[in-house]
């Protein structure tokens, strides 16, 4: 590995610049010189007590590096170099719809206003909620449903939400069901929340089409069928042309059809999950709406139900403050209000506030017209680049990804070689339906001209000797790395780097 670039200290060794101390004890220094009885002392004005924490929690050295602000400077810029970003190139990771953040949603983000202590009350933060309100009313009319809640910190934490709430509406209903159905082609989120709700997981096969196949879903639907688990274009990006008759089919049973809202931006603007009969959807404004992506921080997977399942919804919501509390003459106000049969908290206050206020400003900026044109170029270029491309490719035509097959070549092995041409690979080996899938989803943020470049990588790679590709990448910071490794035992903390 070549990490050594990134070192922290002129002559290129870690040394730790504070003496190590004992930190389960803290010192208080008295500044006025007043003593309490323990100090006072020759020592000087210093108090010892005993740290409240339990011994494993206290760390027993606290190393900091001391650096100059270039120095450091310095170091993240060289870090960022040696990482490959949407900033650098093409991110074509299917399914992840890795589109370019714009920085003005961050200028949004950093306004003084938009830093509102939570805990301040409903008449004092009256834009804040205004705000998650009109969010929660864009996305209802996005994707066609009739109530939202903001809660959820991410996609997968939408769905376990979409699928609780799903299942206290059977409850409440008096039917109790055991199944949920999920494609084989699915994200593994999918499997995992329908087993973390408590259901058994029925797996649907496709079809020779890569669609659903209505006989195998006739045959598994039942009822103890709680929900099916759709995606739509599915994840080989297409899109599922049978799904009203889908829709009638899960009903006619009694059960739910649950939207992942993975695959929107494919949509946007030009057909809703709620209008091709789905009861529940999450959204990933980190896909769709342009929010940060990635990175451990945090994120906002919202969720929207029709009528029947609003009054189960996560608490709070925001709504206009009806009856006696508004002023019949005035601008509306707005207040939190707890669904009457709601299945709890799953996310402090609003949920992660920032993050949805850069979803709103993103689909403010585009309104209507942004959001339908910014899915017409996602399709077409994902479709651009399926044709260029020399890997075969199965099925088609598109939406906002396609699946090509890396044949002979490992497509893992492909995905390292094409970073060696300045490109970022696509997601690989998912869905197994492909043999070496290539799931690429170039979004609608690529030029022609970066569209060529990544058809071209592709193109070179496909003609490449295994042995070429079995030592990819040969032109990044780091080389062959172990990524079972590297995911299961990871160096989190600097101190590895100068060991
Ligand atoms: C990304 C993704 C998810 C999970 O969403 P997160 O926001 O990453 O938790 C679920 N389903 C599909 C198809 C996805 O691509």
């Amino acid at each position: 590995m070549r990490y050594d670039q990134a070192r922290w200290t002129r002559n290129g060794e870690y040394e730790p610049l504070l003496a190590e101390k004992d930190l389960t004890r803290v010192e208080i220094r008295d500044t006025e010189g007043e003593t309490g009885e323990e100090s006072g002392s020759a020592e000087g004005d210093v108090t010892t007590v005993e740290s409240p924490l339990p011994d494993e929690l206290t760390r027993d050295e606290l190393a900091l590096p001391g650096l100059s602000e270039p120095e450091l400077a310095r170091h993240y810029t060289r870090l960022s170099q040696m990482t490959y970003a949407i900033t650098t190139g093409p991110y074509p990771l299917g399914s992840c719809t890795m589109k370019y953040n714009p920085t003005f949603t961050e200028d949004v983000a950093a306004l003084p206003d938009a830093a509102v202590h939570p805990d301040r009350p409903a008449e004092s933060v009256q834009g804040t909620l205004e705000l998650c309100y009109r969010l929660q009313d864009y996305l209802a009319r996005i994707g066609g449903m009739d109530a939202v809640t903001l809660q959820p910190p991410a996609g997968a934490a939408g769905e376990f939400v979409g699928i609780r709430v799903a299942s206290a509406y059977h409850e409440a209903n008096g039917d109790e069901r055991s199944e949920v159905i999920v494609p084989e082609s699915a994200h593994g989120t999918n499997f995992a929340t329908a087993a973390l709700g408590g259901y058994d997981v029925v797996s649907l096969p496709s079809d020779e089409a890569g669609r659903v196949d209505l006989g195998a879903l006739e045959a598994a639907l039942s009822e103890e069928t709680a929900a099916l688990m759709l995606t739509n274009p599915n994840t080989l990006g297409l899109f599922e042309r049978d799904i009203e008759e889908i829709a009638r089919m899960v009903h006619d049973v009694g059960g739910l059809l649950y939207y992942d809202g993975a695959n929107l931006n494919a949509l946007l603007g030009r057909a809703r999950p709620g209008d091709m009969g789905f009861d529940v959807m999450h959204y990933n404004v980190h896909k769709t709406f342009a929010t940060p992506h990635g990175g451990g921080g945090p994120g906002a997977g919202p969720v929207g139900v029709s009528e029947e399942l609003a009054s189960f919804l996560p608490a709070p919501r925001v709504r206009e403050a009806g009856g006696e509390s508004a002023d019949p003459e005035g601008e509306p106000t707005y207040e939190r209000f707890d669904p009457p049969e709601t299945i709890g908290k799953v996310h402090g206050y609003e949920g992660n506030w920032l993050v949805l206020l850069k979803a709103f400003a993103y689909i403010a900026r585009l309104g209507d017209e942004g959001l339908a044109d910014a899915s017409a170029k996602a399709v077409l270029n994902a479709n651009y680049l399926a044709e260029r491309i020399e890997y075969e490719v199965p099925y088609g035509p598109f939406h906002h990804e396609f699946v090509a097959s890396a044949g002979d070549q490992d497509a893992a092995d492909v995905a390292k070689r094409m970073l060696d041409y300045g490109v970022h690979p696509p997601t690989t080996k998912w869905p197994e339906i492909v043999g070496e899938a290539l799931m690429t989803e170039p979004t609608e943020v690529e030029s022609k001209a970066s569209l060529d470049q990544l058809a071209e990588a592709f193109n070179t790679v496909a003609s490449e000797a295994t042995e070429t590709l079995e030592t990819a990448p040969e032109r990044t910071a780091a080389g062959r790395i172990d990524q079972t490794t590297a995911a299961r035992t990871p160096r989190l903390s600097w101190h590895a780097l100068g060991e």
